[in-house]
């Protein structure tokens, strides 16, 4: 590190948990953020600002008047900009360290692969189920550990499956491909504007940690937060043995 970064990451290095050698394997660290929108945005404000050395940006959509209620990486001037475009300059203007890469295009199953194979982490911001499944299931084959959040109306929830383990369950342990879940998304149902900073800025924190290799991650627990009451719920998760994507993966 040179002396502007030991200034600008001054007050990391100064916690006992990260020091120089947790800064470093950040500025080292290729995060994946597929989805630039309301969780998407807290995710990469704070991996930049971080110091995460490489992040991609996956977002196929536009920047819409809608958006900024919550998106906070946006802005009214780049309405219309591509969300992988305008999350750039957010991310250029609060770290120019940072190597940001842009892509503007459906996460599909071949990009995927590609793209998580290269990852450190990787942080699922998308807001359905079919692109939910399609990121988990490139994360079992690669073993490379994935922050999910999930925000609708006043309800908030956030894990980490970690494939690098044994133990711990994938996305589809808890939520399995062939059952029905009640498909609900912002852009029809409503959202607290603050949920998504909520639960965004817990994704980037336990990205940091996975990176780092620090804490204890979420790996074995799925948190609900009822932004209502205030209320967070830990619920204790199990890997599923007849799990259809990472049921075949060692113990
Ligand atoms: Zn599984």
């Amino acid at each position: 590190m040179n002396d502007q970064q030991l200034l600008r990451y001054s007050r990391h290095i100064l916690l006992d948990e990260v020091g120089i050698e947790g800064q470093e394997k950040l500025l080292a660290a290729h995060a994946l953020v597929i989805g630039a929108g309301g969780l998407g945005s807290p995710v990469a404000l704070y991996l930049a600002s971080a110091g995460v050395g490489r992040i991609t940006l996956v977002d196929h959509d536009h920047v819409d008047l809608t958006n900024l209620q919550r998106q906070v990486m946006h802005t009214t001037a780049r309405v219309g900009q591509p969300k992988a475009v305008s999350g750039k300059t957010a991310l250029g203007e609060i770290n120019p360290d940072v190597k940001v890469v842009a892509l503007c295009e459906r996460a599909s199953e071949e990009t995927l692969a590609a793209l998580v194979a290269s990852a450190t982490v990787v942080l699922d911001c998308t807001d359905n189920f079919a692109t939910r499944h399609a990121i988990n299931r490139a994360c079992v084959n690669a073993r490379v550990p994935l922050v999910s959040g999930a925000a609708i109306r006043m309800d908030g929830q956030v894990a980490v499956f970690d494939a690098r383990s044994g133990s711990a369950p994938c996305y589809a342990c808890l939520f399995p491909p062939d059952q029905q879940f009640e498909e609900v998304q912002c852009s029809t149902m409503g959202v607290f504007a603050p949920l998504v900073g909520i639960i965004g800025t817990v994704q980037a924190a336990e990205a940091l940690k996975v990176i780092m290799g620090i804490g204890e991650t979420l790996a074995h627990r799925l948190l609900l937060l009822d932004a209502r009451s205030m209320e967070w719920t830990a619920i204790r998760t199990q890997r599923s043995s007849d799990c259809a994507v990472c049921g075949t993966r060692p113990a």
